[in-house]
């Protein structure tokens, strides 16, 4: 209990550093705007169907990072009607298309909080996916589709529909993501929802998500739902959103979600956030599931249990601890396709074992480089997710089980609505452990181009078999949690 309480007081001054620096992410510089840190968003979106034309107001609570004379927000594709600055019209202009530059009448002093008003309207389009810059395919942020609509951003695409400093290290709360549509429609978004009101041909559904959340994590779904309501064992709302064409299997599967929320919680600690849920997207092109905040996102007939887990799991670690760098994406992936393998094998420790061992099998194989990545193309690679899981695997037969849960614990609790990187966390896994032995390996793992050996490890019982297949894993099968791949390679594994 000692070490524990040393690594609170440790990593709670790293925190306090890691806090205040907010930066464009190296990966992606064109998104991202310095000398303001937003510390909510208030959405009020207009949609409509099936057109999913916008038409919007941004509330946005703004601290001065810098002395202010103009400042800059990503916004891709809408037009902007009016800017108000604490109640005062600004003088703004569109000019860089994927940017709104906005002159306050007066300049903001570094350190003033202020209130940006932006009224905004158009036809939202996704952009290309700059992890994938050559194949016009891959794209973010806002689609419509079949009559509906739906909003997945990982990385850099929530531009497209609301304004925002999107990078990794600004997380804000947004209190209020109100969405009108058209009655019998039904728009679902991050959160708690915290009320429904008809308004003769429309309805307003409001949302809220009152802990910090990266931009990329913002979510909107406008469709004919049907909704599954009950609740967390500690009695938080689990809203399941399902169409008339999704399997009875997936809805079976989500609603694991309440058994697995009480698993995870007894190895890393609460759930952190207010309300979960899933929700389906019917669109044949979409080929991934996204950790989208309180309520994750689903493609049509990914009835997996994995699955499921795997984006569960992102809500404590991707989510609640943000990674400070896209570079890092490991610190999120790594423990989803962990916590991916232990749910199916959680009552039997020898086969855990085996699935991770044939899991270093084929990294050996593949001669996977290093966790932590240098290029953008590499964020959602096998090394992010399996080198990523190995370099925890690593770390549990070093230290032990016990010790490695309380790592993974005290992580959760010292960075919790925060963001956090790789020499942070070797910093927490030192200290709880007492074990300066650790930083070598996990340095070994995260940083050098060779796959270390196991600690105490043999080859799997399997290894004689040959060379190991590509396991069989949310992340791999698609790429990402499930990103990478041919998407109709994608569609089709996710219909198996
Ligand atoms: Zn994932």
């Amino acid at each position: 209990m000692h070490a524990f309480a040393k690594a609170v007081v440790l990593a709670a001054g790293l925190a306090l550093a890691a806090s205040s620096a907010h930066a464009v992410d190296p990966f992606f510089p064109t998104f991202g705007n310095n000398g303001i840190d937003v510390r909510n968003y208030d959405l009020d979106l207009d949609v409509a169907m099936p057109s999913s034309r916008l038409t919007a107001k941004a509330t946005l609570d703004i601290r001065a990072l810098e002395d202010i004379t103009t400042f800059r927000l990503d916004l891709t594709g809408l037009t902007v009607s009016e800017v108000l600055i604490d109640g005062v019209p600004a003088v703004f202009n569109q000019r860089n298309e994927s940017k709104l530059t906005i002159r306050p009448r007066v300049a903001i002093p570094k350190g003033k909080s202020f209130k940006a008003v932006i009224s905004y309207a158009g036809a939202p389009k996704p952009i290309q996916d700059p992890t994938v810059p050559d194949d016009p395919s891959y794209q973010l942020g806002w689609f419509t589709y079949d009559g509906a609509t739906y909003a997945l951003s990982e990385p850099v695409g929530a531009s497209t529909f609301y304004p925002s400093n999107d990078e990794p290290t600004d997380k804000a709360t947004f209190n209020r993501i109100a969405i009108t549509v058209p009655a019998g429609y039904t728009a679902v978004a991050n959160g708690l929802l915290k009320s429904t009101t008809p308004l003769g041909a429309k309805t307003r559904f409001v949302w809220s998500m009152d802990e910090p959340m990266t931009t990329w994590l913002a979510t909107v779904h406008i469709n004919r739902f049907d909704v599954k309501v009950t609740a967390t064992t500690t009695g938080k709302p689990l809203r399941f959103y399902s169409t008339a064409a999704t399997p009875a299997a997936d809805v079976a599967s989500y609603a694991k979600s309440r058994s697995m929320i009480a698993y995870f919680e007894t190895l890393v600690g609460p759930y952190p956030f207010d309300s979960y849920g899933s929700v389906v997207v019917d669109d044949p092109a979409l080929y991934y599931a996204l950790e989208t905040q309180g309520m994750s996102t689903f493609p049509l007939g990914a009835a997996d249990e994995g699955i499921v887990a795997h984006e569960l799991a992102h809500q404590w670690f991707g989510n609640s601890v943000s990674v400070a760098a896209w570079a890092d994406l490991w610190l999120a992936e790594g423990f989803a396709t962990y916590f991916e393998v232990l749910w199916p094998n959680r009552r039997s420790p020898a086969a855990f074992d085996a699935a991770m061992r044939r899991m270093y099998d084929y990294a050996v194989d593949a001669q996977l480089g290093p966790a932590v990545v240098d290029r953008p193309e590499d964020i959602f690679s096998d090394r992010t997710y399996v080198r990523g899981a190995l370099a925890l695997y690593a770390l549990q037969l070093k230290v032990g089980t016990e010790t490695f849960f309380r790592i993974a614990r005290t992580w959760q609790e010292t960075y919790r609505g925060r963001n956090a990187n790789s020499r942070q966390f070797i910093l927490t896994a030192v200290d709880v452990s007492g074990d300066r032995t650790v930083s070598t390996l996990l340095s070994d793992w995260l940083f050098k181009a060779p796959v270390p050996p196991l600690p105490g490890g043999q080859p799997s019982a399997a290894r004689r078999l040959g060379p190991a297949p590509k396991p069989d894993l949310v992340g791999l099968r698609c790429g990402r949690g499930s990103h990478r791949g041919a998407p109709a390679v994608c569609a089709g594994a996710a219909a198996n």
